[in-house]
């Protein structure tokens, strides 16, 4: 399917891409960036998902065209609350992606060897080398987060890190890599419907963490964080995307999107067949 397939341009100019790409300079309120929006689908799930699928399709060729040429480095940055369903959108965003060419990384609590090191050391090893994608589960933004909000460096020192991430990911772009930033953007009664679903569900029960419920009620000092921390780094080169998130089906088509969108701005080709290859016969 060339670049420019007339049905993914028509998909892709459904969304309304410029409404949650974050601008440098805006003032970001969450309290006024509604969790349930669907943009102009207003409900119409069944279109929703079907052109999901197109871009779903669309992708595995893009990813292939990534690997193949091996020029460009895509990273992925995903940041959400408790259940604000990141894994959701690893899982069916990345629904028939060839496993060989992404790979995901998830930060979780830092060891004892990488908390004597700066926050960023144990981050760069992961990003994407040419012709790799990279989703980050988590990242180096928890350190601007849950580091703040838990008050586990002093302010001075973590307001300090702004300056150092815009500068680590411009480094990445300068380097050739593409950056996408999304934030999944639920409320409140969604993540307690969806805890509750967790806890009810004996296969999925192994995923509730007490500690969950403490952030829970820190939730308007996390959004405060999040606001901050996307404010300061959101930059042209390496933009964060605010998604609401509490309907997973316009979650997944905006990310899907969002990505679609940006691989296609690569303009990738398959690179040439060897010398000589056209008259090779197989016997
Ligand atoms: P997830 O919620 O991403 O599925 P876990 O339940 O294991 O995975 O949670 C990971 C935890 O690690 C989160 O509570 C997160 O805030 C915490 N974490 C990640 N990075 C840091 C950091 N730099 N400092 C402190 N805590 C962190």
């Amino acid at each position: 399917m060339p670049a420019d397939a007339p049905d993914i341009r028509s998909i892709l100019n459904r969304i309304d891409f410029d409404r949650h790409r974050v601008k440098p300079g805006e003032r970001i309120d969450l309290d006024k960036i509604d969790p349930e929006g669907d943009g102009a689908f207003d409900g119409d799930r069944a279109d929703a998902e079907a052109m999901f699928e197109t871009l779903n399709d669309r992708l595995e060729v893009l990813q292939e065209l990534l690997f193949a040429e091996g020029k460009h480095r895509v990273l992925i940055v995903l940041q959400a609350m408790d259940c604000g369903g990141k894994d959701g959108v690893i899982r069916r965003v990345f629904d028939g992606v060839n496993p060989a060419g992404v790979n995901v990384a998830s930060f979780k609590v830092p060891t004892s060897v990488e908390l004597a090191h700066d926050y960023l050391w144990r981050v760069h090893p992961h990003v994407p080398g040419s012709g790799e994608m990279v989703l980050f589960n988590r990242s180096h933004y928890e350190d601007v987060l849950v580091v703040r909000v838990l008050d586990l460096v002093p302010e001075a020192r973590w307001r300090k890190r702004y300056d150092h991430i815009r500068s680590f990911e411009q480094l990445l772009v300068d380097e050739g890599t593409t950056i996408l930033k999304f934030f999944l953007h639920i409320d409140r009664d969604e993540q307690a419907e969806r805890l509750r679903e967790r806890l009810a569900d004996p296969e999925k029960r192994w995923k509730f963490r007490l500690g969950d419920l403490d952030a829970r009620r820190a939730w308007d000092a996390y959004m405060r964080a999040f606001e901050d921390a996307i404010e300061h780094t959101t930059t042209t080169d390496a933009p964060w995307y605010v998604i609401p998130a509490n309907r997973k089906w316009y979650r997944d088509l905006v990310c899907v999107a969002t990505i679609v969108e940006a691989l296609e701005r690569l303009d990738m080709r398959f690179p040439p067949a060897e010398e000589g290859v056209e008259g090779v016969v197989i016997e």
